[in-house]
């Protein structure tokens, strides 16, 4: 079997994001699994650390992120490294670390009926306030993200924008800090699915916490979302997909016994 999985908030945790609400003499040991500029990033819970290593040695898994090669790239999961792996939403599918061209190839020609990246780089930088946003960022030369002050962003901000995006085959996903615009094409699913078929994978299990995560979890046979995260808040919900009371580091690693279960 299959499975693929989201890694920010939904396998792998910032300080921020971990939701460690009970006594602290009650805490999870904690493993860190990614450092920045020399300091700890992100983390997950020993445990799942452990559920992850044998998860990967009996099924496939995949991580599918968001996040750009690089950024992936600093992220070091317990167990094997993996075979495939999902980057930049999509736009990149890693064999043994590499991009695959012919992937590269069919993102490329996929992506010819959005709006180009220019255009909607151009709205951004139109329509984003000095007053809150802190950083605009393009990804991998595929699509753009807006690092903002939660606070100080207007509530009105994202629909807006998902508003303009959308009829020019862009979508718009607010996660923490952060908002994507990404071309409606460049799908975690299209590269799970393709794994899929090179693997020969009959039952492909998934996870995630955001929107750009609907369509991989819409895709795959079963799957998991955390009780925290755009999807729960927005109270999205799939026959085939089971909502989990887990908020926080707790979620990822319900996912992964959930996952190994099936496995074994
Ligand atoms: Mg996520």
């Amino acid at each position: 079997m299959l499975v693929a999985s989201d890694l920010d908030r939904t396998l792998i945790y910032s300080a921020a994001a971990l939701g460690l609400t009970m006594p602290d003499r009650d805490a999870p040991r904690l493993l860190c699994v990614e450092t920045y500029e020399h300091r700890p990033l992100s983390y997950m819970t020993e445990t799942a650390a452990g559920l992850l290593a044998e998860l990967a040695a009996r099924a496939v898994f995949v991580p599918a992120t968001t996040r750009t090669r690089e950024q992936y790239q600093r992220v070091r999961l317990p167990g094997p490294p993996a075979a495939y792996a999902v980057c930049a939403n999509g736009g990149h599918l890693l064999v043994d670390g590499e991009s695959d061209p012919v992937w590269q190839a069919h993102v490329r020609r996929e992506l010819t009926d959005c709006a180009p990246l220019d255009e909607m780089r151009a709205h951004l930088r139109h329509t984003a306030d000095p007053g809150w946003l802190l950083k605009e960022r393009v990804a991998e030369e595929l699509f753009a993200y807006l690092v903002v002050d939660r606070d100080r962003l207007p509530d009105t901000y994202v629909k807006e924008l998902g508003d303009w995006a959308g009829p020019r085959g862009w979508t718009v996903s607010l996660q923490g800090r952060k908002i994507y615009a990404v071309p409606r094409p460049l799908t975690k699913s299209a590269a799970v699915a393709e794994i899929a078929r090179r693997t020969g994978a009959p039952v492909t299990y998934a996870a995630g916490d955001s929107l750009l995560d609907s369509d991989l979890l819409l895709a795959a046979d079963h799957g998991w979302r955390p009780g925290h995260g755009e999807l729960a808040d927005s109270g999205w919900d799939a026959a085939h997909i089971t909502a989990l009371e887990e908020r926080g580091v707790a979620a990822g690693e319900r996912i992964l016994r959930e996952a190994l279960r099936r496995a074994r």
